[in-house]
């Protein structure tokens, strides 16, 4: 049985004064059932750490290194964001594989190192809207999937983010047809390749403009076992009822 999950991308958002909203939000967290994590900007995740100890909510990174330490100026590698006290790292963002032009590759090299350093990978897939209009969504996702989790996945280390590119900060939500579509091919194809018994513990999430109003109807999905939350995951009033959701 995959436990749910619901993570939080405060992305470049938030200082020190955000940690009130965070003690908020552990506290409107404490009798979740779900895995809740928040991952805030790497300046606050010691804090953030810190504010969260006996709460039911974990903290993790935005991103980490591929390289375990040495010379990469301004980089953080993935055993100092465990360090730090994070669990977890989103990898392969849409928005750093735009911004950084991050590959697959360099996914999954970030995605090794990051499980050896004991952190989560979440790793993040997702079409353009673009490819899902040229009819290629399946075939793009697929593709993300087989090149950026490493071979030697097991099922609690990984956790796999299907994030429609255009449905991120956008208000625009694929239909729960869309949403059941991809996530069914994803299972189908990490049962392909690692087996029944890990890619069955491979938790999926679905990212793009989840709020309080669509979570329960998103969350009734076959194979959806929770979200990745970008602007909903900022204020404890609208990340609340979306754990609640769950
Ligand atoms: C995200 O950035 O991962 C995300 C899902 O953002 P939003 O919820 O704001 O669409």
């Amino acid at each position: 049985m995959r436990r749910k999950m619901v993570a939080g991308n405060w992305k470049m958002n938030g200082t020190a004064s955000s940690l009130t909203e965070l003690g908020n939000l552990a506290y409107s967290c404490k009798s979740a059932k779900a895995e809740v994590l928040i991952c805030p900007p790497a300046t606050l995740l010691y804090r953030a750490a810190n504010v969260c100890t006996d709460s039911k909510v974990e903290v993790g990174a935005q991103d980490c290194h591929s390289a375990t330490y040495g010379a990469h100026t301004g980089d953080l590698s993935a055993e100092m964001l465990h360090d730090a006290g994070a669990t977890a790292v989103i990898l392969g963002h849409s928005e750093r594989r735009a911004d950084h032009g991050e590959t697959d590759q360099v996914v999954r090299a970030k995605a090794k190192t990051a499980i050896t350093a004991g952190l989560t990978a979440i790793i993040c897939v997702g079409e353009t809207l673009a490819d899902r209009e040229a009819g290629k969504t399946l075939a793009v996702v697929g593709a993300q999937l087989a090149s950026s989790l490493p071979d030697d996945t097991r099922g609690t280390t990984v956790v796999v983010a299907y994030e429609p590119v255009w449905a991120i900060g956008t208000g625009k939500v694929p239909t729960v047809e869309q949403i059941a579509e991809v996530h069914n091919d994803l299972r189908a194809s990490l049962v392909k390749r690692f087996g029944g018994e890990t890619a069955n513990a491979i938790r999926l999430l679905y990212g793009g403009s989840v709020k309080a109003s669509n979570a329960k109807e998103i969350f009734a999905v076959a194979q959806v076992d929770g979200a990745l939350v970008g602007g909903a995951s900022l204020k404890a009033a609208d990340f609340a009822p979306i754990v609640a959701a769950l």
